[in-house]
């Protein structure tokens, strides 16, 4: 078996074959940090951390980078109205992204490459387009010149005439195609810049990506990722830079994300329809919200309600239950042979688990396995006669699975006995010596021992207290 991935470059979904075997390297497009991210953008965060996860658990080694754009028109923006530096606004929107992820189970990226950190290289990379001819400056400002690339529209599947109608309304009489986009801009007085072979600028937003994956993925890498949106024009114009220079392959796989929408329309910043993942976070468990966004595949828009969220709460209180039920049942268990049947059951669950996550990493069927899992599990617990053994692979196997989405659930750390186990096992005892089963009745005194229950035996009848 294989994991099976939907390319956008070939509109198909391939076989994973990565560049260096056993390895992976995977580049995601990263938020720009003029404000605080909004649940749209944590989706994107979310389901590229269960990607990169599940190759991890899939036995690769997965290199990940995913870059903070911490220059653009928005933070300069940003910075002016807030009587603060560029840096200083970039700062303090990578401590917000840096808590609300962290909150939502998103690992952090191997590198997180900043803008501003990485200028030289930008430099280095137009220059090297402008020496080969694809770039031209004009008045300080250096362009892409899209004539150059006849592979310009691959990704997004358009056109260049299309392409042309399209960018019409974006006039821009320096350029000279339409299409032609910023490698580096002129700095209008006062704005943050630096030297370069044109003047005082900065980067163009596209060429980033293409000089920071480089840098640290090499020339072509296995995976690139990130929203629907980017599509085009922005991987459609890291792919005509980062080609231009290499002519080389620059990703294997293109993969993107819906859309979290609201109301049937993107949430966004620019609409003003967004909800900040610090408030919902503050409304909600973090944990509920990455459940929500994995019940939808990665590719497919999903819609945000409160009710929606709500909905998702029953199913992961399904989760909580088992795994809380298991815990307790085990403490009043002893121990016992694994029963067969049923860890044949829980080692099914794995394969199909992985048959559902293999094929373009479907979490909502990978979860209704997980609540299949769940159903055997509460089947095995009312049974009378139950063995530590086969609670214990049913807590493994769920722990195992939920773990690979990065989900978490609360486990019952108390390991006192209820008094209802207690009552339970007690009556066990005396049923056990009833039919002259003395090590069984021995057995369960020993086990409630341990647990500090102390038993008596009265005219009455067995009495119990919780030694002090
Ligand atoms: P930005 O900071 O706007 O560049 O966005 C960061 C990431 O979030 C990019 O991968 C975007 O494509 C993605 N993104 C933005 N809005 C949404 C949305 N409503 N749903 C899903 N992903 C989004
Ligand atoms: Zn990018």
């Amino acid at each position: 078996m294989s994991i099976q991935l939907y390319n956008t470059l070939t509109r198909k979904k391939e076989k994973l074959e990565p560049l260096e075997p056993g390895k992976i390297r995977m580049y995601v497009c990263g938020p720009t940090v003029y404000n605080h991210i909004h649940i749209g953008n944590a989706r994107a965060f979310l389901v590229f951390d269960v990607i990169r996860r599940y190759l991890e658990y899939r036995g690769y080694d997965v290199t990940y980078v995913q870059n903070f754009t911490d220059v653009d028109d928005k933070l300069i923006r940003t910075a002016e109205d807030m009587g603060k530096t560029v840096p200083e606004v970039a700062d303090q929107f990578i401590a917000s992204y840096q808590e609300d992820t962290e909150a939502l189970g998103v690992k952090k990226a191997d590198v997180h490459p900043r803008v501003t950190e990485h200028i030289d290289e930008i430099i280095s990379f137009i220059k090297q387009l402008v020496d080969k001819g694809v770039a031209y400056e004009v008045d300080g400002d250096v362009y892409f010149d899209t004539e150059k690339f006849p592979e310009y529209g691959k990704l997004s599947h358009q056109n260049i005439d299309e392409l042309k109608a399209g960018a019409r309304i974006d006039v821009n009489e320096k350029k000279k195609n339409p299409l032609d986009f910023a490698l580096w801009k002129k700095a209008k007085p006062g704005e943050i810049a630096w030297d370069s072979p044109w003047g005082k600028g900065r980067p163009g937003w596209h060429i980033e990506c293409s000089a920071m994956s480089m840098k640290y993925l090499g020339e072509s890498f296995d995976i690139h990722a990130g929203g629907t949106d980017l599509c085009f024009p922005h991987h459609e114009n890291e792919i005509a830079q980062s080609e231009s220079l290499t002519e080389k392959p620059m990703a294997r796989y293109w993969l993107h994300n819906g859309f979290l929408n609201i109301n049937n329309e993107k949430m966004s910043k620019s609409l003003g329809n967004f909800l900040t993942a610090k408030d919902l976070i503050q409304q909600y468990s973090p944990q509920l919200i990455r459940f929500f966004m994995l019940t939808a595949h990665y590719r497919h828009p999903i819609n945000f309600s409160e009710e929606l969220l709500e909905q998702a709460e029953k199913g992961r209180e399904r989760i909580t239950n088992v795994i809380e039920n298991l815990e307790h049942r085990k403490q009043a268990s002893l121990d016992g042979e694994l029963d067969v049947d049923e860890q044949k059951k829980i080692e099914k669950a794995r394969e199909k688990f992985i048959a559902e996550m293999d094929d373009d990493f479907n979490t909502p069927n990978a979860i209704t396995v997980i609540f299949e899992l769940v159903k055997d599990a509460n089947h095995y617990l009312r049974r009378p006669q139950v063995n530590r053994q086969t609670i214990q692979a049913y807590l493994d196997m769920i722990h195992e699975l939920t773990g690979v989405l990065g989900l978490e659930f609360n486990e019952n750390k108390d390991e006192a006995l209820l008094d209802e186990e207690i009552e339970k096992l007690i009556e066990e005892r005396t049923e056990a010596r009833i039919q002259k089963n003395y090590a069984r009745a021995d057995e369960i005194r020993d086990l409630l021992k341990s647990k500090g229950i102390v038993l008596e035996d009265t005219p009455q009848g067995v009495r119990w207290r919780r030694e002090t």
